[in-house]
């Protein structure tokens, strides 16, 4: 059983590897790196996917978190060329492969629905959104484009929760020395999924054939930012008294990437429950507790 992940290198990808892997799979990644088991997007285009592979993933994408990278127009065209360019080329070699993989599995985002405190989301609402991410989500989904018979899922992720990286690894220095706090008011929803569920509905989606769609990859507890922020003080038995005013993420990110902070979106997994798929943290003090174990 061989598994090609664009990305696997990074945070989702390490770990991903790692679940794959215990359970027999042969897993290459695509890289912009060279490694032994890695191969180039040139190898890509130029040779195809690799015989007998049965599943291809895409997690590759620039990481736009990044507080030390200005938001300019070049990084933004970065952030999203990454993204779309790599599916599209995984899309395109799956196309013109005869011996077809059985599954295509993305991992976008929750930027498809636009952010607001009243409207509720799953599966089937409309991406309405008209900002640089929704705008994003949309040629980033279309450049999925497989050609039947080979499944297309698509998992539209929340922040993911994990040590190694993303939203714990920024925050958890400043909330363990006691200087956490929410986020502006505290109000926004703050859709989210622990990188170990996340992992296994990427499996989940390889396994089994009759998933197909998209998919919201989200925790079915729907919290708050505020809500985050008591329930990882306390797994961390620390205060956090600091709210980050949001003017200041708006001057330090810029008001378009701070608004992935600032404001969120109301997401149930409603397609994710209805085939079966069982959380293994469905509760944030349970994420935030596996979270913070050791610290
Ligand atoms: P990472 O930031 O860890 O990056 C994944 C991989 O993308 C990297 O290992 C890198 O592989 C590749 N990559 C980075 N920049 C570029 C680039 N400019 N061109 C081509 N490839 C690039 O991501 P995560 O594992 O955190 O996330 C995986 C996917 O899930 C991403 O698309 C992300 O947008 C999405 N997602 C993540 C969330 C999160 O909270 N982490 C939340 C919602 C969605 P290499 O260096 O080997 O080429």
């Amino acid at each position: 059983k061989k598994v090609l992940i664009g990305g696997g290198t990074g945070f989702v990808g390490t770990r991903l590897h790692k679940l794959l892997t215990a359970n027999n799979y042969n897993v290459i990644n695509i890289s912009r790196m060279p490694a032994a088991k890695n191969m180039s997007w040139t190898d890509l285009e130029t040779s195809g996917v690799p015989s007998d592979t049965s599943a291809v993933v895409n997690l590759a994408g620039q990481q736009f978190m990044d507080f030390t990278k200005f938001w300019t127009p070049g990084f933004k065209q970065n952030v999203f060329n990454s993204r779309v360019y790599t599916t599209r080329a995984l899309a395109t070699a799956i196309n013109k492969t005869k011996d077809k993989p059985d599954v295509f599995v993305l991992i976008t985002g929750v930027g498809a629905y636009e952010p607001s405190e009243n409207n509720r989301y799953d599966e089937s609402s409309p991406s309405t959104g008209n900002d640089f991410f929704s705008r994003l989500l949309v040629k980033w989904e279309k450049a999925a484009d497989v050609d039947p018979p080979v499944r297309l899922v698509i998992i539209r992720s929340g922040v993911v929760l994990g040590r190694e990286g993303g939203m714990i690894k920024n925050m958890i220095l400043p909330f363990y020395l006691g200087l956490g706090g929410p986020i502006a008011s505290g109000k926004q929803y703050l859709p989210w999924i622990h990188i170990e569920d996340l992992i296994r509905l990427i499996k989940f989606s390889i396994e089994n054939k009759e998933v197909k769609g998209i998919l919201n990859g989200v925790a079915p507890q729907v919290i708050t930012n505020a809500d985050f922020t008591k329930e990882f003080a306390k797994a961390l038995s620390r205060p956090a008294f600091f709210q980050v005013p949001e003017f200041v993420l708006n001057v330090l990110l810029h008001k378009e990437r701070a608004m992935m902070l600032t404001q969120g979106q109301h997401v149930t997994p409603k397609r994710t429950l209805e085939y079966g798929f069982e959380y293994k943290y469905p509760k944030i003090e349970l994420a935030c507790a596996e979270c913070a174990h050791l610290f």
